[in-house]
């Protein structure tokens, strides 16, 4: 693994002030897709959105989206979740998406947001016969996070219940549930908030999976732990498999994870982090396990297109070829 490997470009902090985005059904630049603030969704939270990466290959020239279907294929799962209509098929939203891209020109690692919300400038708590609005913006964004030790804390806020707020579809209004969680992690002084589901067991870090290894088994939370379906927590699955590690999907209690060889995040932001300290114990060694360390070698070659066996979880932007 080599550090060049990891995401590079500005903090997830920085203002996005220009480029190019899809709005309305176009092309604009990001100063003229402005919203009322009478906006539904600005006001009651009421959107969906996702979070996709591409990778910039320099030696070939090229930039790949990371699993961009299956992010799309999420949008729309959340979008019929909330009643929002989005006009678009998951080609269509790539064939943006790579537009936008073409049109900012970027060479660099760059992060995607497609969002699609209530748009109507009204009052009423509803979610059907509101006006609906989709856009997609595209920024330079580096590591989310550090990936090689986090130090991690279970947070007392508790993590969303799907019957409160669906879990499995990205709701833009739910994110104040991870902000809470992640903002008194880091005012503590932690790298990373790790939230329960009401009935006590580990649901998800604030922003992505998580996995824990003990025993040489990989073990994650199953979908029914009010977690996102996380497209990175499938990619563990598909790695897991080709290097021939037992993964299991069952509930984690809290204090397994002070006991556990090794604590990793999954996600597009956090991409594979090693989690070090939880709690203030040492996870393991203290260090990031062999586990974690060899499939973050194999997940950053996979995502800059270094790695044939996974060229179908890449859509590159420049050349011809389009799949996953
Ligand atoms: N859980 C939450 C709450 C998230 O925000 C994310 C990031 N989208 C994830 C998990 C990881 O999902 P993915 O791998 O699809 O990015």
């Amino acid at each position: 693994m080599t550090k060049s490997s990891h995401a590079e470009g500005p903090s997830a902090r920085q203002e996005i002030e220009s480029g190019i985005v899809f709005f309305r059904g176009r092309l604009m630049d990001i100063r003229d897709a402005t919203v009322s603030i009478a906006t539904h969704a600005l006001n009651y939270g009421t959107g969906c959105f996702e979070g996709i990466r591409a990778y910039w290959n320099a030696e070939d020239g090229e930039l790949y989206i990371l699993k961009g279907h299956a992010h799309y294929e999420r949008f729309l799962r959340s979008a019929k979740i909330l009643k929002i209509q989005v006009p678009y098929t998951v080609s269509e939203l790539m064939d943006w998406t790579r537009a936008v891209l073409a049109a900012n020109a970027f060479r660099q690692d760059v992060y995607i947001r497609p969002l699609a919300f209530k748009g109507a400038a009204a009052i009423k708590v509803a979610l059907s016969g509101m006006r609906d609005e989709v856009g997609i913006l595209a920024t330079p964004m580096g590591d989310y996070v550090a990936t090689d030790g986090l130090k991690a804390t279970v947070s007392n806020w508790v993590r969303i219940a799907d019957n409160m707020i669906p879990s499995r579809a990205k709701v833009t209004g739910a994110y104040i549930n991870a902000a809470l969680a992640s903002d008194d992690a880091a005012m503590d002084g932690y790298d990373e908030a790790i939230m329960l589901s009401e009935d006590g067991q580990v649901a998800e870090a604030s922003s992505s999976n998580l996995f824990m290894v003990r025993d040489g088994t990989l073990v994650t939370s199953p979908v029914t732990a009010d977690i996102l379906e996380g497209v990175t927590r499938q990619a563990v699955f598909q790695l897991a498999r080709d290097l021939g590690w037992p993964l299991v999907e069952r509930p984690i209690d809290r204090t397994e994870l002070y006991v556990a060889d090794e604590v990793f995040l999954a996600g597009t932001g956090v991409q594979i982090a090693g989690v070090t300290e939880i709690d203030h114990r040492t996870i393991g060694s203290g260090k990031m396990g062999p586990i974690t360390a060899k499939l973050q070698e194999v997940y950053f070659q996979a995502v800059r297109g270094r790695d044939a066996r996974y060229r179908e979880w890449l859509t590159p932007v420049y050349g011809k070829e389009g799949h996953e």
